[in-house]
């Protein structure tokens, strides 16, 4: 049975991505779908922060986009609520 790189007393449950290290579970990070040790976590660090920086303007996007669909929603609400008010 494979053991973990960092952890010879415990079993090995994937393979960091980028440096195909054996790793176990409390070692293995899940990132994008893809496993990653957290040597190569750390080392992801910086490039981490510009990725998560890239992940953060489809979300405010898609917020922005629910917000004003809401807002259309709310206001044509309103509006036919007032519309159809004596
Ligand atoms: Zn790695
Ligand atoms: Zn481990």
């Amino acid at each position: 049975m494979a053991v973990c790189r960092y952890h010879p007393d415990r079993a090995a449950i994937g393979v960091c991505m980028r440096c195909r290290a054996v790793i176990c579970a409390e070692c293995c990070t899940r990132m994008d779908g893809v496993n990653h040790c957290h040597a190569c976590l750390r080392t992801l660090g910086r490039r981490g922060e510009v990725q998560r920086g890239d992940n953060v303007m489809p979300n405010i996007a898609g917020t922005a986009v629910f917000g004003v669909a809401w807002l259309v929603l709310f206001g044509l609400a309103w509006w036919m609520q007032g519309w159809l008010a004596p």
